[in-house]
């Protein structure tokens, strides 16, 4: 299977793996969403390898040959390997964690291959494949990882586990509505008792927020908040969020806007040829798309409540600021956009200037109108990259002096270039020859 599901050099560096720890006497295994992904054939080039024995030696070792580099964390005897390509291999210590209380920081201590897997958060992520030669290809399954692959299940190891770590019940449902499975029987009954105990002053609001982000960045946020919701655990995030009517129409909205925006980024070479004047530069890589699943989660909470989730979650100054921005101004925003008669394209530029693209998109999803919806995409994709075709130099060569008059004058002419009043360059020194004289005694 590993042979014939991967590509032929993650399949060497897999064999390398393995002759490399038969030369050094430790053992190696790759370990957890890899092997579930590939056993579901859907494979990952996500690789974690579990050495027993010395894994940041292991990892030294293993990258010296190809001049890799190599990240080691001392406290975790962690390392990950980056390749010359790009190419990352994360390489762990078999190690058992201890936690003094529940939701701590673990205490680790060396072990086996077998404890190592045991800390893990669900019987799926716990396979492992053997790859020392001899044993190469063999699957270790201690805790019936395979079992629940097949039946479809997502089940916890032992039954402190979601008291362990809080953050698991978001891995949970992320899981099973990422591949369609349910929750074991006792695994449901245990985070319904999570729900009920008050863990969350004790989480730790940069872990949650990890688990969240990750779940936002999923192909389909909207089933697993609603699974959330259903089992009454959105509290987590703040105990005034709750599954609403408004929210689903906000969160099926969500996605359809990132599909455009995606499918627009992707265009955006040919479109920048066709508008006169357009500048340069995709903003593709620039967007969260998490953010804007977040600014839907926070739309349906009072805005003191969006202050204390920030706070609490510890998100980033940037990220935070632009969740504020939606949620204090989007209606706002809406409202003038939907104004009668209809803005003209430089009024809409007006209205929307500045804004993130999360922000603008956040503001798609949440129009209901399908005039306002355009107005948003024509800046996103047309307006904000118009610019005149006059520079302050151009200006200069007419003879003005620089002063305030500049900014007024390109201002004007950014406008009438967007509504369309002017077309060559000649229209726009005739538009500021006017400009001049009309403020000029
Ligand atoms: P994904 O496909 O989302 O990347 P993954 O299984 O690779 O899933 P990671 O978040 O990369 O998940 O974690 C790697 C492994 O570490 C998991 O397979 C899981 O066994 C373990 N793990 C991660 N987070 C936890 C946790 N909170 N508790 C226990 N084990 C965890």
């Amino acid at each position: 299977m590993l042979q014939g599901r991967l590509p032929s050099r993650v399949f060497r560096i897999l064999k390398q793996a393995g002759e490399l720890a038969e030369r050094t006497s430790v053992s190696a295994f790759v370990v957890g969403g890899f092997v579930r992904d590939l056993l579901l054939g859907q494979p990952t080039l996500d690789l974690d390898l579990v050495i027993e024995g010395d894994g940041i030696a292991y990892a030294r070792a293993l990258a010296r040959p190809a001049e890799a580099e190599v990240k080691a964390h001392d406290r975790f005897e962690t390392a990950v390997i980056v390749f010359p390509d790009g190419f990352k291999l994360d390489v762990a210590t078999a190690r058992t964690e201890h936690y003094e209380y529940p939701t701590a920081l673990p205490t680790v201590q060396r072990s086996s291959i077998n404890e190592d897997l045991y800390r893990r958060d669900f019987t799926i992520n716990t396979l492992a494949i053997r790859l020392n030669p001899g044993h190469f290809g063999e699957l270790m399954d201690f805790y019936g990882g395979q079992r629940d692959l097949n039946k479809r299940t997502i089940r916890v190891l032992h039954s402190l586990s979601f008291v362990e770590d809080p953050t698991r019940v978001f891995r949970a449902i992320r899981f099973e509505q990422r591949f369609g499975f349910r929750l074991g029987t006792e695994t449901l009954a245990l985070i319904k008792g999570v729900g009920k105990i008050d863990l969350i002053h004790r989480l730790s609001g940069s872990r949650l927020s990890e688990e969240l982000i990750l779940l936002l960045s999923e192909e389909e946020p909207r089933k697993m908040i609603a699974r959330l919701g259903a089992l009454n655990l959105l509290h987590f995030v703040h105990p005034a969020l709750k599954w609403s009517a408004r929210l689903d129409v906000l969160l099926k909205a969500v996605p359809k806007v990132l599909d455009w925006y995606k499918r627009t980024s992707l265009n955006w070479a040919d479109r920048k040829v066709s508008v006169a004047g357009a500048s340069s530069g995709s903003p593709a890589d620039l967007m969260d798309g998490w953010l804007v699943y977040f600014m839907a989660l926070m739309e349906v909470i009072p805005s003191q409540a969006v202050g204390e989730t920030l706070r609490r979650l510890k998100l980033s100054v940037r990220h935070a600021e632009k969740i504020r921005v939606s949620r204090d101004s989007s209606s706002k925003l809406l409202r003038r956009l939907a104004r009668r008669p209809p803005l003209r394209p430089a009024e809409v530029y007006r209205v929307l200037v500045g804004l993130s693209d999360e922000t603008l998109l956040f503001l798609m999803a949440k129009a209901r109108s399908e005039s306002v919806k355009r107005r948003v995409s024509a800046y996103l994709t047309t307006y904000r990259h118009v610019k005149p075709i006059l520079t302050g130099t151009d200006l200069k060569t007419m003879g003005l002096k620089p002063g305030p008059i500049f900014k007024k004058i390109l201002s004007q002419l950014l406008s009438a270039r967007l509504n369309g009043e002017v077309q060559t360059k000649a229209d726009e020194r005739n538009l500021a020859k006017r400009i001049i004289n009309a403020v000029t005694p």
